[in-house]
């Protein structure tokens, strides 16, 4: 049956990420026909432990009683309904919701249907604010080396993961591009505040110069996910908070990979007591369910739009499945879940179970390092361990780390030569040994040559 399935899936459809010549023989489609909880299931009765929610997007599993439910309720209520002179419920409620659980002063919610279209919103909007307060000029962004926005032509222009950006260059606005204060390049003896601060002077160095024509600074506050799960300390989003209102630029804290909870708090920002001028959701948003983003801002820029109809201060960007009801409803019970149970003290339990069972693979002598933010651990594989020489990338040793683990029921997805775990948070403490240890035993059978 996997096998079926998988020859008529070829056959006609297109897979995301993937060069389609692979799955001749690299990586044979996998057909699921059920989740439950943190765990898929093929249609040959295999099953995997979804160690990386399904791109991120999971929070409480597969399936899971609470959520269905809310969406099955909302079903039978009204699915969609044009968002532009229309409301309901759920749109309201979960407005309300981000707005209370938001960093202070995020006080307005804008709706799209998925993270891209979110970082979209975002960056015109940032434009469009100093043009309706007539400073036109301010036409320019500031990005980080490795971060990653999304795939749309704005998203990935303000995005630097090369992999994913250089083909289409040609196409893309042009950004400034300051160094990432990623812990990974601290020098002997540094600390992961310490290189954050040295990182940060080229930073400010580029808002100083360059502020007369920065509309906004956009960043992945703590991890860069999609650019290798690279970490940095706090401080540097209080710095560039402080350096962003100094030079009159905006911050826009792309949290869409790591709201939620990913990194031990509800929002990586509060970790560095910082609100951004803008925030984008998505992913986590709808615990996984169905698609959906939003962009929070606070009053000043909302009062920037707001004026009458003939001035043509209007943000009039929109998609034809903004705001859908049963996307908010489903993210309204995702929240809801956040507000009656502990989860965040859940995950810290967690999260320490993570980095216990990771213990192991430190001294692996193709291990760099191991990282971890909250429930994101990841390992970084390199060919020599004193160097850090990297592996060739046309090696594949994260491949051969994924075809091992799905042998052993575990869905992995390493980005490049680094293998993570970012899972559901209702998995188990047993479950999380499982998943490390058989990772550990795929990472040696991927690099024992
Ligand atoms: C996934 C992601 C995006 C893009 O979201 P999509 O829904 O895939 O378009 C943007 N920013 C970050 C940090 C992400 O991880």
């Amino acid at each position: 049956m996997n096998q079926r399935l998988a020859a008529r899936d070829l056959a006609h459809v297109w897979h995301p990420c993937t060069q389609m010549k692979d799955h001749e023989r690299a990586m044979p489609m996998i057909p699921i026909r059920r989740g439950q909880g943190v765990w898929l299931e093929d249609f040959e009765g295999r099953r995997y432990l979804d160690c990386i929610s399904s791109w991120w997007v999971n929070l409480f599993g597969h399936a899971n009683p609470t959520l269905n439910a809310a969406v099955r309720d909302q079903l039978e209520q009204l699915e969609h309904v044009i968002f532009a002179g229309f409301t309901h419920e759920p749109a309201i409620e979960l407005a309300e919701a981000l707005t209370n659980v938001a960093p202070r002063g995020l006080t307005r919610c804008f709706f799209a249907d998925n993270g891209s279209a979110a970082i979209e919103v975002a960056v015109k909007m940032s434009f469009h604010y100093w043009r309706n307060r007539g400073r036109g000029g301010k036409t320019r962004f500031l990005t980080l080396t490795n971060s990653y926005h999304g795939e749309t032509l704005g998203a990935l222009a303000v995005g630097n993961v090369a992999l994913y950006k250089d083909i289409y260059a040609p196409l893309l606005m042009e950004v400034f591009t300051a160094p990432t204060p990623d812990a990974w390049q601290r020098e002997a003896g540094e600390s992961w505040e310490d290189c954050a601060r040295r990182l940060f002077l080229p930073m400010r160095a580029m808002l100083e110069q360059h502020a007369g024509v920065l509309a906004g600074v956009i960043v992945e506050p703590l991890v860069q996910c999609a650019g290798n799960m690279r970490m940095y300390h706090p401080i540097y989003l209080k710095l560039l908070r402080e350096a962003c209102d100094e030079f009159q630029v905006h911050l826009i804290a792309d949290e869409i990979a790591v709201g939620f909870g990913r990194t031990g708090t509800l929002f990586a920002c509060e970790q560095a007591s910082i609100t951004p001028d803008l925030m984008c959701l998505s992913k986590g948003l709808t615990g996984g369910y169905l698609p959906l983003s939003a962009v929070l801002a606070g009053e000043e820029i909302y009062d920037a739009f707001y004026d009458e109809y003939d001035k043509l201060n209007a943000f009039l960007h929109s998609h034809s499945y903004t705001g859908n009801a049963l996307a908010c409803a489903v993210a309204r019970a995702t929240l809801n879940i956040f507000a009656t149970e502990p989860v965040i003290e859940r995950n810290r339990v967690l999260a320490t179970r993570m980095a216990t069972a990771a213990a192991a693979l430190v001294d692996h002598p193709h291990v760099a390092e191991v990282r971890q933010t909250g429930m994101i651990l990841a390992v970084e594989l390199v060919r020599e361990k004193r160097t850090r020489e990297p592996y060739d990338y046309r090696e594949r040793r994260g491949l051969r780390v994924y075809r091992h683990g799905l042998t052993q029921g575990l869905l992995l997805r390493p980005v490049g030569n680094v293998v993570y775990f970012m899972p559901p948070y209702v998995i188990t403490e047993p479950e999380i040994d499982f998943m490390i240890g058989v990772a550990g035993e795929a990472i040696e059978a991927a690099t024992c040559d």
